[in-house]
C-alpha cells in the first residue's frame, strides 16, 4: 500500500518569523545532504508529556493528550511536509500497565514500525520527577530488547514540564544537572552503556515547556516552546547527519 501524501507542515506558520527562518535554513540544508525525511519515535512512560511533545512539534493538536491513562494501545504516526522536506513522528501509548510492561503493547509498536526506519529516538521524562525507579528501568530495557542498543545511539532525552521551580531553593541549572545525570545514569545502566561506548551514545537532552505556563515574549510568542521545539528539530537533524 503507498504511503498516504502528507499534508503541508503548517503548524510551522505560528512559530515567530526568525524561528521560521531558521528552521527553513535547516531543511534548505539538509535537502542539500540530499536528506528529505526524518522520522521520529516517541517513547516513554506514560503521562510524561510524549502526545503534548508531538503537538508542540507538529504544532497541531494531532496526538491525544489527556491527564489520565485512557491511552489505546496503538502507536500513531503523522506526517507533514515542508519546501520537499518530510517530517514523520511516530506517538506511542505508554508502556507500563499496573506496574510492568504490557508485551502486547511493546508488540503493536514493533509490528507498526517494521519496514520503517527510524532517524530518531525521542526518549520523553519529565524534568520535574525527582527519583529513578523500576518502571523507569523496565521501559528502558523494552525499548533496548525490542529495536536493539544502538538505537540509543540516536536518542534524544526530552524533559517536559521544563518551566518548574526547583524545590528547597535549589538553582534551576543545578536541578536540572543533578536530574539529567540521574536519568542518564540509569539510561546507561538500563540499556548497557560501559564508560568507552559514552562518546558513540551521547544522550543528548532537549528541555520542552508544553503548557501554556511558558514565558512570552512582547509579542505574546511563547519562548521557551518555541526555543526548545527548534532545538529539537535541530538536534535531530543533527543525529540524522552523524548516522548517515
Ligand atoms: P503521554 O501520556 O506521555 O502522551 O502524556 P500527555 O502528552 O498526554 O500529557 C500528560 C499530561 O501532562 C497532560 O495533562 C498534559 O497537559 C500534561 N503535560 C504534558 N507536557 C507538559 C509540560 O511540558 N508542562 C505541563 N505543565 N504539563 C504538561
Ligand atoms: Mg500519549
Amino acid at each position: 500500500m503507498a504511503a498516504p501524501i502528507p499534508r503541508e507542515w503548517t503548524g510551522l506558520q505560528q512559530f515567530p518569523a526568525a524561528t521560521q527562518t531558521k528552521l527553513h535554513e535547516l531543511l534548505g540544508k539538509l535537502k542539500e545532504e540530499n536528506v528529505s525525511t526524518l522520522t521520529i519515535l516517541v517513547m516513554g512512560k506514560g503521562g510524561v508529556g510524549k502526545s503534548s511533545t508531538v503537538n508542540s512539534i507538529v504544532g497541531e493538536r494531532v496526538a491525544t493528550v489527556s491527564a489520565f491513562q485512557s491511552e489505546g494501545l496503538r502507536p500513531t504516526m503523522c506526517s507533514r511536509t515542508r519546501v520537499g522536506f518530510t517530517l514523520n513522528i511516530i506517538d506511542t501509548p505508554g508502556l507500563i500497565e499496573g506496574g510492568y510492561i504490557n508485551e502486547q503493547a511493546v508488540e503493536i509498536i514493533k509490528r507498526f514500525l517494521l519496514g520503517k526506519t527510524i532517524d530518531v529516538l525521542l526518549y520523553v521524562d519529565r524534568l520535574d520527577a525527582y527519583r529513578m525507579d523500576t518502571l523507569d528501568e523496565q521501559v528502558i530495557k523494552a525499548i533496548t530488547n525490542s529495536f536493539g542498543k544502538d538505537i540509543w545511539r540516536r536518542a534524544l532525552v526530552v524533559l517536559t514540564h521544563a518551566q518548574l521551580s526547583p524545590p528547597d531553593g535549589i538553582d534551576y541549572n543545578e536541578f536540572f544537572t543533578k536530574r539529567s545525570e540521574a536519568l542518564l545514569r540509569y539510561i546507561r545502566s538500563g540499556v548497557g552503556i560501559n564508560k568507552r561506548e559514552y562518546g558513540d551514545f551521547r544522550l543528548p537532552i532537549a528541555l520542552v515547556e508544553n503548557s501554556g505556563r511558558c514565558k512570552t515574549n512582547e509579542h505574546g510568542e511563547k519562548v521557551c516552546l518555541f526555543h526548545a521545539v527548534f532545538d529539537l528539530i535541530f538536534i535531530c537533524a543533527r543525529i540524522l547527519m552523524v548516522d548517515r
